[in-house]
């Protein structure tokens, strides 16, 4: 009873954790996706916007200006929901159409009378393909991505441009690949984590162009792109702080005080930051407990995703090269450079066994070559020694030789919360 107690404030921190960041958005938009239950798993969509006015979700839909643009809100009146659709079809400056979910005596939804479904997801999952009598078909999830930290903690949503004079440094953090890393306060409230980019690390044009898509990436379990100071040089990236860095050290240094429940607590929270990502179409390419932080309540978020394409050196980026993530790689990406959401999930795998064996390294006495040949062969990471063989059996799935042989994010994230549920 005492692990179950311990458990439940361990969990109750996670919920502090949530709390935090529903400050930090000023209490617009997100749930966390680990308190999704069967009945509101409309909250899970990304294009479900919870707590924003009608003039809010105009905002929204005009700034993201995309031909069938859309949301879906709760109207003022509770329990009912409404779809807002953004169409230049009829005007040039655009044109907001509002439409209510309409639900039957029997309890089933729809928007169109003659298409008629048992939940909301499958209305949306319908206009998405089909107009059926709306002004245009549902084209562009506008949700998540739309409404994102950077605006609403005061960062500019519109521009991804910080300037550099609202930034004061603090103390130095590390050093990666790209530089040194500092703490800092943007507006001399906000923490930050700001890289200034040694020079020759990185292709920087390209970068500050994604970085453009990458500050509108939001979710609880990525760490936050704030924005780009890249007026001047060094070239300054702006991130959100967290306290207990990076989850490689975290492990080893306090790895043997976590209960084994919050070790699978910490790969939920990697796989649903991954599943985002996942449904966004985003690879990360470089998926290792080295490349996630822990924030104040131990808390994992997914770091640096999609960086490794901006990376100016061939040791790192040349899969025969010193520096390359050979032991996170799947065999087509080792002998194709074959990347994909499923190579990505070859990488959860390895990372999850990272977390149950305290941070030690995979194939810890083999060099790459080595990995390479075995991995080819068929041989796999062992059972670590903190993983049942349940959760064994989850990472060994991931390393199929085939990708398409291995789970999804989010058929993992499914079987992850079975996992925890079971413990408790
Ligand atoms: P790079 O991606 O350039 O290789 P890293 O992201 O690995 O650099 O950063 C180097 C170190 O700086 C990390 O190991 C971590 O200790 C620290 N660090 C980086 N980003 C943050 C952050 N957002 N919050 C706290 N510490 C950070
Ligand atoms: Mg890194």
């Amino acid at each position: 009873s005492s692990r179950l107690l311990l458990h439940s404030l361990l969990k109750c921190s996670k919920l502090i954790a949530c709390v935090h960041f529903y400050v930090f958005l000023r209490n617009k938009g997100f749930i966390p996706s680990n308190y999704v239950t069967e009945k509101n798993k409309i909250e899970a969509n990304s294009w479900y916007c919870k707590n924003i006015t009608r003039t809010e979700a105009e905002q929204l839909l005009r700034q993201e200006d995309k031909e069938g643009g859309f949301v879906v809100r709760e109207s003022s009146k509770k329990g009912v929901y409404t779809v807002s659709v953004y169409t230049k079809t009829l005007s040039v400056h655009g044109e907001i159409r509002h439409y209510q979910i309409k639900i039957t005596d029997t309890e089933q939804f729809y928007l169109a009378e003659k298409h008629v479904f048992s939940s909301i997801p499958d209305v949306i999952h319908y206009h998405e393909h089909n107009a059926a009598g709306l002004v245009t078909r549902l084209r562009y999830a506008v949700g998540s991505m739309g409404k994102c930290v950077p605006a609403t903690a005061g960062f500019s949503s519109e521009k991804w441009e910080i300037n550099p004079n609202e930034l004061t440094f603090m103390k130095e953090l590390g050093c990666g690949q790209f530089g040194v890393v500092k703490l800092g306060k943007w507006r001399g409230q906000h923490k930050v984590a700001i890289k200034a980019i040694r020079d020759g690390a990185m292709y920087e044009e390209d970068f500050i162009e994604e970085a453009k898509v990458m500050t509108r990436l939001c979710h609880p379990k990525l760490v936050q792109l704030y924005g780009v100071c890249f007026k001047q040089r060094p070239l300054l990236i702006i991130a959100e702080f967290l306290e207990n860095g990076c989850l490689l050290n975290f492990l080893r240094q306090k790895g043997r005080a976590l209960k084994e429940a919050w070790l699978l607590s910490m790969c939920q929270d990697v796989c649903e930051g991954m599943e985002y990502l996942e449904a966004h179409s985003f690879l990360h390419r470089d998926l290792a407990a080295r490349n996630c932080l822990v924030d104040e309540h131990n808390v994992v978020k997914v770091s640096d995703f999609g960086m490794t394409r901006y990376v100016l050196d061939n040791q790192y980026t040349s899969s025969n090269g010193a520096k390359f993530p050979v032991k996170w790689s799947p065999p087509e990406v080792l002998h194709y450079s074959k990347y994909s959401s499923k190579s990505d999930v070859w990488s959860f795998g390895v990372l999850m066994w990272e977390i149950h064996s305290e941070g030690q390294t995979p194939f810890e006495n083999r060099s790459n070559l080595e990995v390479v040949n075995d991995i080819t062969k068929g041989v796999r990471l062992y059972r670590p020694h903190r993983a049942s063989p349940q959760l064994h059996s989850i990472m060994y799935r991931c390393w199929h030789e085939k990708p398409q042989g291995r789970p999804t994010f989010s058929e993992l994230l499914e079987e992850i919360r079975k996992l925890a549920e079971n413990q408790e």
